[in-house]
């Protein structure tokens, strides 16, 4: 769906009474003049310590709200090397929210509600593995879900659809990080199983150990919901996971100290926005079409009867649904 459509447009106002008598040839012109809308075709959600993204240029900010409540923060569109990106705090500017308290849903839809048909996500993790060292970055392609506490669907409220997940991430956009990694001279490994867990407190050492018996390469608190929920809403995705520590089960995590993890922290910020600018300008232009299966992974994923579905459950949904109801 294009910017400037009438449904689009109806959807971006979601909830905006003030709006709600206006016709939508009323609307565009209006929001037009104002230079509200601006579509993205590349998204960026930054996370512990990339809370801005340098490079953009033509700068603004935007401020959405979608059916399912306000995004993080604002988001700041701009363009990255030539492309139209759109940037948001995953925690909000300032580190506002815990990880249990970040509205997904709302910046998953507020990225298609912008046009975004990929995503390049950036986080913070701890190692479970020797061989992943502080400052190592690792785009995993499996994850394990040990959260409780969030949402992590657009469906339900008389809709069932169930996506299939067995490749979480996107391998176009993972394989972009991982060249991108390599351009700018990062340690990028392809591959790895990231176990997403509540918080805020991290893992006890049984925890650690237990999940290190799985196989498993890097722990976080964010990355599922967004992965579950951009497959969903038909977003390419991948995340970038940058090492910051060894978790609680190695022998060396107690000897860290906080200067030593926030000296890694701001070292692995300057080295994400540099492979995040890499990845944007080696992205497939948005002309071509995506030769994975992201773009059409609801294709068989709805169960319910059409007709059964309520009228309000179609309309909540309709940017994510229209072209199959
Ligand atoms: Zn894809």
């Amino acid at each position: 769906m294009q910017r400037g459509s009438p449904r689009l447009d109806d959807i971006l106002y979601f909830g905006n009474s003030r709006f709600g008598r206006e016709n939508a040839r009323g609307r565009r012109e209006r929001k037009r003049e104002q230079g509200i809308l601006q579509t993205a075709e590349i998204g960026i959600i930054g996370g512990s310590g990339l809370y801005a993204m340098p490079g953009l240029t033509g700068v603004h900010e935007e401020r959405l709200e979608t059916p399912f409540g306000a995004p993080s923060d604002n988001f700041v569109l701009g363009e990255l090397e030539g492309r139209k990106v759109a940037f948001l705090a995953r925690h909000g500017r300032g580190h506002r929210l815990l990880p249990s308290e970040i509205n997904f849903r709302a910046n998953i839809y507020a990225m298609k509600m912008l046009g975004v048909t990929r995503i390049l996500s950036v986080s913070a993790v701890g190692s479970l593995k020797e061989e992943h060292k502080p400052t190592d970055f690792v785009m995993p392609d499996q994850f394990i879900d040990r959260t409780f506490a969030r949402a992590g669907t657009f469906f339900g409220d008389g809709i069932v659809a169930h996506v299939a997940f067995g490749d979480p991430v996107c391998a176009t956009v993972a394989s972009a990080f991982e060249r991108a990694c390599a351009e700018v001279g990062v340690v990028g490994k392809h591959g790895g199983t990231y176990v997403c867990m509540e918080g805020p407190q991290f893992s006890t050492r049984a925890e650690s150990n237990l999940y290190r018996s799985w196989g498993a390469d890097v722990i976080g608190m964010t990355n599922l919901q967004e992965a579950k929920l951009a497959r969903e809403a038909e977003i390419c995705y991948a995340t970038m996971a940058m090492v910051t520590d060894y978790d609680c089960w190695h022998d060396g995590h107690d000897a860290v100290t906080v200067d030593q993890v926030v000296a890694v922290l701001h070292k692995n910020a300057e080295n994400a926005a540099k492979v995040v600018r890499a990845a944007v300008a080696a992205m497939p232009s948005m002309s071509t079409a995506r030769s994975c299966g992201c773009a059409s992974a609801l294709q068989y994923a709805i169960l319910t009867d059409r007709k059964a579905i309520p009228a309000a459950t179609r309309e909540k949904l309709a940017l994510l649904l229209g072209k199959y109801l």
